[in-house]
């Protein structure tokens, strides 16, 4: 959605005798913002003085599998007169091969078993990626778990970034080969992985009071999969990203709208200098989305 109709209704006024022109400015929200917490490169303030500056009402902190930005983010939003929706992005995997991202919204950010699930599920992803690192390295193939966590780019660490890694060192020449040769179960560099269903976020999020979104559909290309999400609980689908093309984001609004979702958005900013994406309020939502989510968490509760 774009922000270039902002101006919704121009009135003009009198007061006290004088003519005064009263632009009312609909409100927009970014409800996909990253932070150090994750793998951003602003602090909370940092996210909320920008979210300021891009005259933003309301952004969702949605960090990688983490709730650490937020407590300071709702702090400056307080300063900045910013409102801050407490968000997470969990990343899951359906099957093998598809890493599907869930965003919940206006859950209990401080809930103790969220806390304690999230910090179990991050340690679980990287303690397996040293340990594959591990058993690779006793089998002479010498691949850096620094290199394969910057190949992940902070976030979900899966054999892809390990193979990945594998064909740099030239141990092997294709993906399907570092697979076949390390990867697969029965290979030297195997290790069973925790994993976390999307159905399984999508109840984590509702166990904690917040509505649960698919973040990007485009990357899941799957449509079995969104109506399954649906039945488990999942309320909201993000309509307006980066990856989206408009005639996508028309597609997933029809969707929305047919299946009753509420449509969110955002930039999935991370704003690193010279970065081609996006940074906060690129992308944005009439502040309506919020209300329905907070209205939808608020339901669920009761
Ligand atoms: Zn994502
Ligand atoms: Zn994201």
């Amino acid at each position: 959605m774009g922000r270039g109709n902002s101006v919704s209704e121009v009135k003009k006024r009198n007061i006290a005798g004088c003519c005064v022109i009263v632009i009312y400015m609909d409100k927009f929200a970014d409800l996909h913002v990253h932070t150090v917490a994750s793998d951003g490169a602003l602090t909370p303030t940092q996210a909320v003085e920008s979210a300021a500056e891009a005259g933003l009402a309301a952004i969702g902190i949605s960090d990688h599998d983490t709730v650490g930005g937020i407590d300071e983010a709702i702090e400056a939003g307080k300063r900045l007169g910013v409102e801050i929706v407490p968000a997470i992005e969990i990343s899951t995997m359906h099957g093998d091969k598809t890493e599907v991202h869930v965003l919940g919204y206006f859950f209990d950010h401080r809930a103790p078993a969220l806390l304690e699930t999230l910090e179990f599920l991050r340690n679980a992803r990287w303690e397996r990626g040293r340990q594959m690192v591990e058993k690779l390295n006793k089998a002479g193939v010498p691949v850096s778990f620094d290199r394969i966590a910057e190949l992940a780019a902070c976030g979900v660490i899966g054999r892809p970034h390990v193979a990945r890694a594998i064909c740099e060192t030239g141990a092997a020449f294709s993906m399907d080969s570092a697979f076949g040769k390390y990867l697969n179960e029965g290979g030297v560099g195997f290790v069973p992985r925790y994993k976390v269903t999307p159905f399984e976020a999508i109840r984590l999020i509702r166990s904690a009071g917040g509505v649960a979104c698919c973040a990007h559909p485009v990357k899941l290309k799957n449509m079995n999969l969104l109506n399954e999400m649906i039945e488990e609980g999942m309320q909201a689908i993000e309509v307006y990203h980066p990856d989206h093309t408009s005639a996508i984001s028309r597609f997933y609004r029809r969707f929305a709208q047919k299946r009753g979702l509420i449509i969110t958005g955002g930039s999935d900013a991370h704003c690193f200098p010279n970065d081609t994406h996006p940074c906060i309020g690129g992308i944005s939502v009439i502040y309506d989305a919020v209300t329905e989510l907070k209205l939808a968490a608020e339901a669920a509760v009761k």
